[in-house]
């Protein structure tokens, strides 16, 4: 099967006076339906990784296939349509707008989708009910829990219907019992098929999922994290 994600000896440089080479020239491979993720210390390259896979920011060198399509054969506009369409972003913080209800915050994040106003509106509400939100589909953001509002954050990154979920420090923010809740959720997208890819300094995050990888000075590595 073809992967979600491929990488041929991309990497990544911050240009400047004293240039970081904040991802080493690496080959990746992830599958469909598989759950990665990508562990490592502060500093040491995930979000570079997170924002090169979520096509946020384009590779100094190497080759990114994402779903077969190599990206940088695209123009932006047809990166950005790519991005809408295949991938969903889940953040440490939880970016909801503060003046809308949580199913709106929903329904907003298909604006560039072209999905009708009705659609939106089944798919949002779908997909709060999904990560066990129905009881808060017309709450103030504000007046949610801090597991609420990852919650729903999810439902956001998962309307559009993406084919892979990019995570970034989605617990970050969390105690550990709310973070064992998303993780939860995160294991029940998975079981449903969905490919999921989390960046975490945690090895207890990391613990559970199928496969980790680990990043250390940007050098992306497989060696098993120790469990
Ligand atoms: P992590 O998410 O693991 O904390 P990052 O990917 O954010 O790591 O950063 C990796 C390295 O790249 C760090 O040394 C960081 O200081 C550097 N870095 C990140 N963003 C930039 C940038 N825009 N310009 C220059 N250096 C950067
Ligand atoms: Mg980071």
């Amino acid at each position: 099967m073809r992967p979600v994600i491929d990488f041929k000896q991309v990497a990544l440089t911050y240009p400047g006076s004293q240039p970081v080479r904040a991802l080493q020239p690496c080959d990746l491979l992830i599958h469909r339906g598989e759950y990665v993720t990508v562990v490592g210390p502060s500093g040491s390259g995930k979000s570079t990784f997170l924002n090169i896979a979520g096509l946020l920011q384009a590779p100094s060198r190497g080759d990114y296939y994402l779903d077969g399509i190599n990206v940088a054969s695209l123009r932006e506009h047809q990166r950005a349509r790519l991005r809408a369409e295949q991938i969903g972003f889940v953040f440490q913080a939880f970016h909801l707008l503060p003046h809308r209800s949580v199913t709106e915050n929903v329904e907003l994040s298909m604006m560039y989708q072209c999905v009708p106003r009705k659609a939106r509106s089944k798919r949002a509400r779908d997909e709060l009910l999904r990560v066990g939100l129905g009881h808060r589909l017309d709450a103030s953001p504000s007046t949610l829990s801090g597991g609420e509002q990852q919650r729903t954050a999810i439902a956001r990154a998962l309307a559009g219907h993406p084919s892979l979920l990019l995570c970034d420090e989605p617990t970050g923010n969390l105690d550990s019992v709310t973070a064992d809740q998303i993780l939860d959720v995160l294991d029940g997208l998975h079981a449903s098929g969905m490919t999921v890819v989390v960046i975490t300094h945690s090895d207890e995050v990391a613990q559970r999922s199928q496969r980790s990888i680990m990043i250390r000075d940007g050098v992306l590595s497989e060696e098993a994290v120790p469990r």
